[in-house]
């Protein structure tokens, strides 16, 4: 696990961490929503746009080379970060939101009336929405998979459903970026395989702490952000078995994408280049690259037990503050914790958290259906640590979600 000293020097990699906020050191702990960049990958970014920058797979000239061979690079390093078996299987778009959704419109082409989408009940709107909206497309039923007690997606459920045979595809979060839930993928793809079902896995939340081998997990399709684990916003991958990825036609069309293009009709690219029509963000994907290479230099395994530590903390100390109420107990929680108080609104004690330096999320964490429907708590707070927060600035965040709580309460 990583220790002080190397926590403390994990820290200088990260300029924003060290500012005041309101006159506090800033206590950043919503990491969840989005991790910060270290120095290497805002240098990585620069360095592109000043040495090598030019548009790529168009030209012959040496920059657009540069950038092209910048990009392809880029591709192998996602392979081999998730153990994907081929760079075919890598697409590049702007994040997970716009990975599900591509990957909805193309499976829209196959659904019909009768066919089954189903998504867990602890689903970001992302892995929620574009499944909903493309069953009301084609006729296809929606189902949800509901939860157990503790927040973990009932099983017994799932295989239920998928028993009916007719469950063209389950989308579903291998970590809830509400109650931490980390789901059995693996597990849960066998399940599916067996009587049929294609998995997507919405990984967001768990490119950073988790492991994901693809080949290993059997996943068929995994969407995640380069914002979530240090890297820049605006790129983000989908991961397809070739197969599958080869049985799909395109739904977004330009330069690029195409093979040869008639007036009268236009035939297509290989994947992966037949999904990403127009210029990529190739200076992206060359940043979550260097991100990737960061936090393999970090050590995965020890961002893992570290994280794990730093999440376990937060629920212990939250458990002691009188009156809060913890979403969920699942069997493994990772990322985040999220909690309310009752009579008490989200929104304030983040903003006067906030008067104290500390950055922690409020709302309703992009999970309305989770919130509403499943915990009857439709806004709450989230603290979510990174490898680079200290044990001390939990013990931090905790005695400051204690105090305003506590005056909250007394102003009634
Ligand atoms: N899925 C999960 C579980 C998330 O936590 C998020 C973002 O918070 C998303 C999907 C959407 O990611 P993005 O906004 O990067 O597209």
């Amino acid at each position: 696990m990583l220790d002080d000293k190397a926590v403390r020097a994990i820290r200088e990699d990260f300029p924003i961490l060290d500012q005041q906020l309101h006159g506090k050191p800033l206590v950043y702990l919503d990491n969840a929503a989005t991790t910060q960049v270290p120095r290497c990958v805002v240098e990585e970014i620069a360095r592109h746009y000043a040495t090598d920058n030019a548009n790529v797979h168009r030209s012959v000239h040496t920059l657009s080379s540069r950038s092209t061979k910048g990009l392809e690079n880029a591709r192998e390093t996602v392979r081999r970060y998730i153990g994907a078996a081929s760079t075919r299987e890598i697409v590049f778009t702007s994040g997970t939101t716009a990975s599900i959704n591509l990957l909805a419109s193309m499976w829209a082409a196959r659904l019909r009336p009768g066919d089954v989408v189903a998504v867990s009940a602890l689903e970001h709107h992302s892995s929620l929405v574009p499944w909903q909206q493309a069953c009301a497309r084609t006729g296809a039923s929606f189902e949800v998979v509901p939860l157990d007690a503790k927040g973990d997606v009932d099983l017994a459920a799932l295989e239920k459903l998928l028993a009916r045979g007719n469950v063209s595809l389950l989308s579903i979060a291998h970590a809830s970026n509400v109650l931490g839930t980390v789901s059995p993928i693996k597990e849960i793809c066998n399940l599916c395989h067996r009587y049929g079902t294609v998995v997507s896995v919405d990984a967001a939340q768990s490119t950073r702490h988790e492991t994901i081998d693809v080949c290993e997990l059997d996943c068929d399709f995994v969407s995640f952000s380069g914002h979530k684990m240090c890297g820049p916003t605006g790129i983000g991958v989908l991961y397809g078995k070739a197969e599958l990825l080869e049985s799909l036609g395109p739904v977004m069309f330009g330069g690029e994408m195409v093979d040869k293009v008639r007036f009268g009709e236009s035939t297509f690219e290989d994947i992966p280049i037949r999904f990403e029509p127009g210029t990529p963000n190739y200076v992206g994907a060359i940043a979550l690259a260097r991100a990737i290479d960061y936090l393999e230099d970090v050590g995965r395994e020890s961002i893992s037990v570290y994280e794990h530590f730093l999440v376990g903390e937060v629920e212990k100390g939250l458990k002691e503050i009188e009156g809060v109420r913890i979403l969920g107990a699942p069997v493994m929680r990772a990322g985040c914790v999220s909690f309310s108080a009752e009579g008490l609104h989200p929104f304030d004690i983040a903003s006067f958290v906030d008067k104290k330096g500390v950055a922690i999320r409020s709302g309703n964490q992009c999970a309305q259906p989770l919130l509403n429907e499943v915990y009857d708590d439709g806004s709450i707070c989230r603290i979510s640590p990174a490898f680079y927060n200290t044990q001390g600035e939990i013990e931090e965040c905790l005695a400051i979600v204690d105090e305003v709580i506590g005056f909250l309460r007394r102003i009634g």
